[in-house]
């Protein structure tokens, strides 16, 4: 069975102060509940293990460089994320692919850097509206995987995340049927190249105006062992009903 995760993404939002929400997330946490993670901007990474030190949640970055170190202005290797204490990051999301011009050639990349430092990579995968509206979604899909998961994947080391990009940000939600459509062939795929005993086991989440008055509906979905949360895992009010609903 793969693990059910809650992982909620900050993006660029968030100071120091808004860590205080990790002890308050973790008092209001279900009992035997999906494994919780926060994301939160590089900045605030050590912090956040402090903060996070004693409860069960963990700790994950936005995107590491593929390098090991070097000249590299800005950058932060996967080396550095995990000396913070973090455990995650996340890799290939829309935002890097679009604003980044992250190729999957780079994200594959970035995935095998990540291993390197002991990391677990949530991969983003994600059509845009002009895809799906041209009913391309599963070959870019296809593609994606394909040119941005490198050899090696296993359930420890790696998490797969669906987010259509029209559905980021948007308060627009795929419906159950084609949530399902992207996951089951997510998971033939995975079975395809890693076999089935690997593949059964990694997580697939779902990401895209994940709320509170809609997680319950999509964890129903076949093969969507939970969510990658943007806006709504800024808040308890709003993160902790999400894994609650996973639980
Ligand atoms: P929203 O939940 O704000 O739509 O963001 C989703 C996302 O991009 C998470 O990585």
């Amino acid at each position: 069975m793969p693990r059910k995760i809650a992982a909620g993404n900050w993006k660029m939002n968030g100071t120091a102060a808004s860590l205080a929400m990790l002890r308050d997330l973790a008092a209001n946490l279900p009992d035997a509940g999906p494994d919780v993670l926060i994301c939160p901007p590089a900045p605030l990474l050590f912090r956040a293990v402090d903060a996070a030190a004693g409860t069960s949640i963990l700790i994950g970055a936005q995107d590491c460089h593929a390098a090991a170190s070097g000249a590299y202005t800005g950058d932060i290797s996967a080396a550095q994320i995990a000396d913070t204490g973090a455990t995650y990051v996340i890799l290939g999301h829309s935002e890097r692919r679009e604003g980044h011009n992250e190729r999957n050639r780079d994200v594959r990349a970035k995935i095998e850097a990540a291993w390197a430092a002991g990391l677990a990579a949530i991969l983003c995968l994600g059509e845009s509206l002009e895809d799906r509206e041209a009913d391309n979604t599963l070959d870019i899909i296809a593609g994606q995987l394909a040119g941005s998961l490198p050899n090696g994947a296993t359930p420890e080391n790696t998490v797969i995340a669906y987010e259509p990009i029209w559905a980021i940000g948007t308060g627009k939600v795929p419906t159950l049927a084609q949530i399902v459509d992207v996951h089951d062939f997510l998971r033939a795929e995975l079975t395809d190249r890693l076999g089935a005993t690997t593949a059964d086991d990694i997580s697939l989440l779902y990401g895209g105006s994940v709320k509170p008055d809609n997680a319950a509906l999509i964890f129903e979905a076949r093969n969507v062992d939970g969510a990658l949360v943007g806006g709504a895992s800024l808040k308890v009010a709003d993160f902790a009903p999400i894994i609650h609903a996973l639980a």
